[in-house]
């Protein structure tokens, strides 16, 4: 039966978004069931997302991995799956609308530049501020270059980064009559308003030197090009939802609600990390585990109850 499109654009939408940069682990079980199973209550969908804009340390071995662990899983997801490395147009096209409201500007230092740079302000005892994500803040780490700079640079071939003015940014959303806000969701359905506080980052890199664009910039678009309407991940996002929200509303784009799950924690009761090849799926299937067990032992009803 065909559906009107009243229907179709309430259709809750959510997705399911790894990185193919290491094996997933049981905290990753739980993201993609838990996104499955909220889904199916709402009468939605998930989509699969490959967020592989890192080509220094993203795998297509990882990536055939994350397809394999998430069938044993059980779970099934519509095709053809968004890869986020065929996606640069669609984020270039974001950055230069940013660009063209004088929102960006260029940065030509490299890790080892900033670093220095922290080193330096760091030598008395000092603490300089961090992001969220741990990146040393900006700016006042190392000086802006002027466009006539940053043309000199290009006109060269090197790589730049361009980072977001939050100042700026902050200023131009301040005159608007909404206030800069998300929505929480919980599995039980309650939903509550929270104000939303980029000015927890400093000036982010939103297209790194090497790929061009960044996880914040990628994400953002996706999710809107994407018609996600509800965002599921662990708490450890949490900040970078309002840096998202902020990207959102500069690029009129709308703000899908969010759930932060707990991360779900080891043995040893810390945050398992696909760097330390900590409970790998595939690691647990070798050694005989089902993935009933698995769901039984993340909180889930069996799958045919
Ligand atoms: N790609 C991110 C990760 O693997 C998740 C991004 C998101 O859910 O917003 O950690």
């Amino acid at each position: 039966m065909d559906t009107a499109p009243s229907e179709r654009a309430i259709q809750p939408v959510f997705r399911f978004a790894p990185s193919p940069n290491g094996y997933l682990h049981l905290g990753h079980a739980y993201s993609a069931l838990l996104n499955e199973a909220l889904a199916a209550a709402a009468g939605g969908l998930w989509l699969l997302r490959i967020e592989d804009i890192d080509t220094t340390r993203c795998r297509p071995a990882f990536e055939q991995a994350i397809y394999e662990d998430l069938a044993w899983l059980g779970l099934s997801w519509p095709e053809p799956v968004l890869r986020q490395s065929t996606e640069q147009a669609a984020y270039r096209d974001a950055l230069a609308r940013l660009d063209a409201m004088g929102l960006l500007y260029p940065c030509a230092a490299s890790r080892q530049d900033i670093a220095a740079a922290v080193a330096r302000r760091e030598e008395g005892g000092a603490v300089w501020p961090r992001d969220p994500d741990g990146a040393p803040r900006h700016p006042g780490l190392v000086e802006r270059l002027s466009r006539t700079e940053a043309e000199a640079l290009r006109s060269r071939g090197e790589p730049l980064a361009w980072r977001l003015d939050m100042e700026r940014a902050l200023a131009r959303i301040a005159a608007d009559d909404s206030p800069l806000v998300w929505t929480r969701f919980t599995a039980g359905g309650e939903l509550s308003t929270v104000a939303a506080q980029p000015e927890r980052w400093g000036d982010v890199v939103l297209a790194r030197k090497d790929i061009g664009t960044s996880y914040h910039l990628s994400v953002v678009v996706d999710d809107a090009r994407q018609g996600v309407t509800h965002v599921v991940r662990g708490k450890d996002l949490e900040p970078a939802t309002d840096l998202h929200c902020l990207l959102q509303r500069l690029l009129g784009l709308p703000t899908p609600r969010y759930l932060h799950h707990d991360l779900i924690q080891d043995q040893a009761g810390e945050k398992l990390a696909k760097s330390r090849g900590s409970t790998a799926l595939r690691d647990l299937r070798a050694e005989g585990l089902t993935p009933e067990d698995l769901r039984a032992r993340l909180g889930f009803a069996p799958r045919h109850s």
